[in-house]
């Protein structure tokens, strides 16, 4: 499978720029992991919504899940224009489409509008859910509200982990074990900060990663005009594997070690 990075910022995108988002692509279509602020338009200039498989959210903080507005929309218009029939797989954690529709009832009772485009799904840390040829799971991280990491099995047994947003904590490292590419959130300065506020630092990024096993350790998650390769320099001090900061337009090939 392939990651392409779509936005990288938190927890405002600054400008030509979009918080998270990040496309999985397989041969026969992909889907999106993570929708925030600017993500659907730069989507846009890379895939078609006929292909669009499914969409998967880690958790509701809106630099990962505010551009689900303009997405129901976006759907909604391929599918007047005959690019799709069908509404896209949506993914959120539990409580998720309680919270999600609370939100569309007051921006204009827009709920039945979004049930024309989006086939709702919640999932728990026990879930298993299949997204073309791919298998999910989604174990719980630590970042103080229902976030949740996810791990992408493809076809070929290669595995993607991706943190979402979490401070360190006991079980995350057991999560991601002997994933091929880690797709790691690497937020804050300090480790005090990253405990206050549910995010990890670079250096922690690459002691999860050295803990971890993986093969390949992608950074992200940066406040706009941070030193991105000071990031990099840091997680290399704990973590002496491959190790990018992930770049918007980007494509990581991930095959099984
Ligand atoms: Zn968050």
């Amino acid at each position: 499978m392939r990651l392409r990075v779509i936005g990288r910022s938190s927890p405002y995108a600054g400008p030509g720029d979009a918080t998270v988002g990040y496309v999985i692509e397989g041969e026969d279509g992909h889907f999106l992991l993570e929708c925030g602020t600017g993500v659907v338009a730069k989507y846009l200039e890379h895939y078609s919504l006929a292909d669009l498989k499914g969409i998967v959210v880690s958790h509701l903080h809106p630099d990962h899940s505010a551009d689900l507005f303009p997405l129901g929309f976006a759907i909604k218009h391929a599918v007047m224009q005959g690019l799709r029939q069908n509404r896209v797989p949506l993914f959120l954690p539990s409580g998720g489409v309680d919270t999600f529709s609370v939100a569309l009832k007051a921006f204009g009772d827009l709920g039945a509008h979004y049930s024309e485009v989006f086939a709702y799904e919640e999932y728990d840390d026990k879930s298993r859910v299949a997204i073309g040829g791919w298998s999910i799971h989604f174990p719980k991280v630590y970042h103080g509200m229902n976030g949740h990491g996810v791990v992408i099995e493809g076809e070929q047994g290669e595995r993607l982990g991706y943190t979402g947003d979490t401070k360190m904590g006991g079980n995350l490292a057991s999560f991601f074990q002997g994933n091929d590419l880690l797709l790691c959130e690497a937020t804050v300065e300090t480790a005090e900060q990253g405990e206050a506020t549910g995010h990890l630092t670079a250096e922690q990024a690459g002691e999860l990663a050295t803990v971890a096993q993986v093969s390949q350790l992608v950074l992200t998650h940066f406040l706009p005009g941070t030193d991105v390769e000071e990031k990099q320099r840091l997680a290399a001090m704990h973590f002496p594997g491959s190790i990018a900061t992930a770049e918007v337009g980007k494509v990581y090939s991930i095959r099984a070690q």
